[in-house]
């Protein structure tokens, strides 16, 4: 084999194949499909990924590869075959499937290297240049960007007395330590041993360690475990009994931490009824997916737990995604306690050099288990024996840039590979996967009962319109604050969620009802409160805060909803005794800030957890008795199908913080939409009802589960240029597509404008459209030249979760 095929890291339409480059003699035999490599391409070069070998190569002359960069693949087979099959579910680039596989540590980095071209060349250069290659003849781009000489740069640059050579960076960043191992055999050690006088005690104390050991050791842990200086150690080195080594140290954030190892539960009943066909599948190695369906609190992770102890027991290995949210240390928590070391963790909270030490744990072997986000389902085991996905419902699953992928697809896919079963747990099962669990296509597995036999929490609504008209302006109904004032006098813990995804902290005028918005995007500008300005979230574009309306010339234009520092500070006047954490992205993006709030809280030292999003999920706190949700509406205003699903899912998850344990527990929700389903059902924790209705406005209105969608969103600068696309591209899929499909559009997308960019989209309904994504291709394809040179984009998204 001497040719490999290599696909490079260009992501655009013409190098979205694989191109043959030849292997030199030194790496033959080495280079294996899945490893990485540095390749000439045009003018630059650029990595690469080796996706097959072969004797000969398709042309006649194919350059060398320049450079190796793994000893072992980085993709597996099975990874290399999920990247052709994600292409084609996606519509991705080939590089861009395999790049997500990978943590970001090993993507490339280019710099650009400027070059002499040749010595004659140096005469005629820019005497502003002259200096920088008067004793070397290559320099780095990033010497000379900042300089005043950058302009006669580029001059020489385009004379072609210079050349631009792009040079790939990093080869991935390992980080190591300075080690030793022993340097001679043991009788000859021994025999130096006892040769050592009494003052050389610590150096006999080093080499009986390292005896011990049997293996290399780095020099500072050496150190601290005798408790000496590395003098003695040194000194060893330098008599030849220890020689130095380089070993790879793993950067583990959770090295400081101790996790009392802990026992698995004995089983309920329900439990036992849930795990067993699981377990028949673990054991028979087949493939089944797994819908359980079991409140908070009933157990589920106990459940996952078990799965993944019999996996283990079988030398396989398990992959559990959890949303990047609820990834709290409290779950971390439980599975280090349950199975130590084994376990590797991935979440967006590890820098890049922790999450590539995580991944490489995994791809050594030296872990069995990985708890990660939406991409550790692509976790490099090769004997897998169980995937979980709790919390199947989140939306963060779906990745929203290319490639387009929904975790839950590929975990499925690769159940099937592996012959394993696959779990979805959820107490509130997206509708597509409890549908698909009534058709007998997922096994549905119920968990009723919550753990401990504690029952769900009493909720009740307020109407927030109500309150106003009875004269109470402040954010807490009359409701929570009496319960707020009891649960302090009391000792008890009080959870207050603010549902912040909608556009809640804009500015209106009270009398016209005019909501500034970012003349570049199209969508209502932030308040910020600490620069008093107003700011835009898609470009950044900020405005002074108006102090009299536009339109009508009011002054009644001011800030409308709730942010949490809002809340935050009401609270401390109407209750100025308690004392508050607040958790949402301003106080939480600080590393390890997340952990020590929610420290705050599990030790009793403040009473009330206020926060967004953030703690809907996974939080489970004995004392809390009492759970308020300020705003349950603004997510129902949003312009998504899934808009009352997702309140619905929220509402529930909510209430679950509460009354988890001995003390019985309330919920408060405040609305102005008081007698909307999803909220009426959620507060009766009423899930089959409103998978009910649910189901019947999405039938009637032609959405998932009854039919299929696509979304395709055009944006240019130019309206025209964009309408005019849209309609082309609507009226070519009318015409190929079957009467049965419906084509909505085109339409301006809700967000109409983004970074200047307009925005229009067409969305199919569909349900067997055997030829679509070869037509999707073509049109891409069609369109090619626009996209690349007069900056048109066209998204495709196969079953979209962001309409916007
Ligand atoms: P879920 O994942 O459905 O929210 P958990 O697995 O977290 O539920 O269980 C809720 C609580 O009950 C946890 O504190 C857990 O340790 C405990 N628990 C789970 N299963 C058992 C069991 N069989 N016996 C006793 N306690 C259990
Ligand atoms: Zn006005
Ligand atoms: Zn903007």
């Amino acid at each position: 084999m001497s040719v490999a095929s290599v696909i490079v890291d260009v992501a655009a339409k013409q190098t979205d194949r694989a191109f043959d480059y030849a292997i030199p003699d030194k790496w033959k035999g080495i280079i294996v499909p899945g490893m990485r490599v540095v390749v000439p391409f045009g003018p630059r070069k650029v990595q690469g990924f080796v996706v097959a070998l072969k004797g000969e190569a398709e042309v006649k002359r194919v350059k060398p590869i320049a450079d190796l960069l793994d000893l072992t693949p980085v993709l597996t087979p099975e990874l290399l075959e999920i990247g052709h099959w994600l292409t084609e579910k996606t519509l991705c680039f080939m590089i861009s499937a395999f790049q997500v596989m990978l943590p970001a540590a090993m993507k490339a980095k280019y710099d650009k290297e400027l070059s002499l071209l040749s010595k004659e060349a140096y005469e005629q250069l820019h005497e502003q240049v002259k200096p920088f290659f008067q004793s070397r003849s290559s320099l780095k781009w990033s010497e000379v960007e900042k300089t005043a000489a950058a302009p006669a740069f580029h001059r020489d640059i385009q004379k072609g007395l210079i050349e631009v050579v792009y040079v790939v960076k990093n080869k991935g960043n390992k980080k190591t330590a300075k080690g030793v191992k022993l340097n001679q055999g043991l009788e000859d050690i021994q025999q130096f041993m006892s040769e050592l006088n009494k003052q050389a005690e610590k150096q006999k104390q080093v080499l009986s360690f390292m005896l011990d050991r049997n293996e290399e050791v780095a020099i500072k842990e050496i150190a601290e475990g005798l408790q000496i200086t590395s003098a003695p150690i040194k000194a060893l080195i330098n008599k030849g009994l220890l020689a130095e080594t380089e070993i790879e140290i793993y950067r583990d954030p959770y090295q400081d931490r101790y996790f009392t190892p802990s026992k698995p539960f004995q089983l309920t009943d329900e439990q036992a009824e849930a795990i067993a066909p699981i377990l028949h599948d673990i054991e028979k190695n087949l493939h089944d997916v797994f819908l359980m369906y079991g409140v908070t609190g009933s157990g589920k992770t106990e459940v996952y737990l078990q799965s993944i102890d019999q996996v283990l027991k079988k030398g396989k290995e398990a992959i559990m995604l959890v949303p990047e949210i609820s990834l709290t240390p409290q779950m971390v928590k439980r599975f280090k306690e349950r199975f130590g070391s084994k376990v590797a963790v991935l979440h967006s909270g590890l820098s890049t050099g922790e999450k590539y030490d995580e991944w490489r744990k995994i791809q050594r072997k030296e872990v069995s288990v990985v708890v990660g986000a939406r991409s550790a389902v692509f976790a490099p085991f090769e004997n897998l024996g169980l995937l979980i996905i709790d919390e199947e419902h989140e939306t963060s699953y779906k990745q929203e840039e290319n490639p387009r992928y929904h975790a839950r697809d590929v975990a499925i896919y690769r159940g099937q590979h592996h012959q394993c079963p696959v779990i979805l747990g959820s107490a509130t099962p997206t509708l597509e996967s409890f549908a698909r669990a009534q058709k007998g296509v997922y096994k549905l597995l119920t968990l009723k009962q919550r753990m401990n036999k504690s029952s769900m929490p009493s909720v009740d609504i307020v109407d927030m319109r109500e309150e106003l008209r009875s004269g109470n302006r402040s954010m807490f109904s009359t409701m929570l604050f009496e319960k707020m004032k009891d649960r302090l006098e009391k000792g008890e813990q009080i959870v207050l969620f603010l549902n912040k995804r909608g556009h809640s902290s804009f500015v209106m005028c009270r009398d016209c009802g005019y909501v500034p918005t970012c003349e570049h995007c199209e969508i209502s500008l932030t308040y910020h409160r600490y620069q008093n300005k107003l700011k835009c979230h898609y470009c950044g574009h900020e405005e002074h805060v108006h102090t009299e309306c536009p339109e009508c010339h009011s002054e009644h234009i001011r800030f409308f909803g709730s942010g949490t520092q809002k809340v935050e500070e009401e609270l401390t006047k109407v209750l100025p005794e308690a004392r508050v954490v607040r958790m949402d992205v301003d106080t939480t993006s600080r590393k390890g800030a997340h952990e020590k709030l929610l420290n705050k809280f599990a030790s009793g030292e403040a009473q009330i957890l206020l926060g967004t999003q953030m703690i809907a999920k996974g939080l489970d706190f004995p004392n809390v008795t009492l759970v308020g949700v300020l705003t349950a509406d603004t997510m129902l205003n949003l312009p998504d199908f899934r808009a009352s699903e997702k309140t619905f899912q929220l509402l529930t998850q909510v209430s679950g913080r509460a009354g988890r344990h001995k003390l019985p527990g309330e919920v408060v929700i405040q609305t102005y939409t008081p007698e909307h389903y999803s909220i009426q059902l959620a507060s009766q924790h009423d899930y089959d009802a409103f998978y009910k209705q649910e189901m019947e406005i999405r039938k009637m209105h032609k959405y998932p589960p009854f039919f299929y969608l696509a979304l395709v969103t055009v944006s240019h600068e130019n309206i025209a240029k964009v309408v005019s696309v849209t309609d082309k591209i609507s009226q070519y899929l009318r015409q190929k597509l079957s009467p049965q499909t419906t084509i909505l559009g085109p339409v301006a997308s809700p967000i109409a404008k983004i970074k200047d960019r307009y925005r229009y989209q067409c969305m199919l309904k569909y349900k067997l459209e055997p030829s679509l994504i070869p037509l999707l291709k073509y049109i891409l394809e069609r369109y090619q030249a626009e996209m690349q040179k007069e900056n048109l984009t066209i998204t495709i998204d196969l079953n979209p979760y962001s309409m916007m």
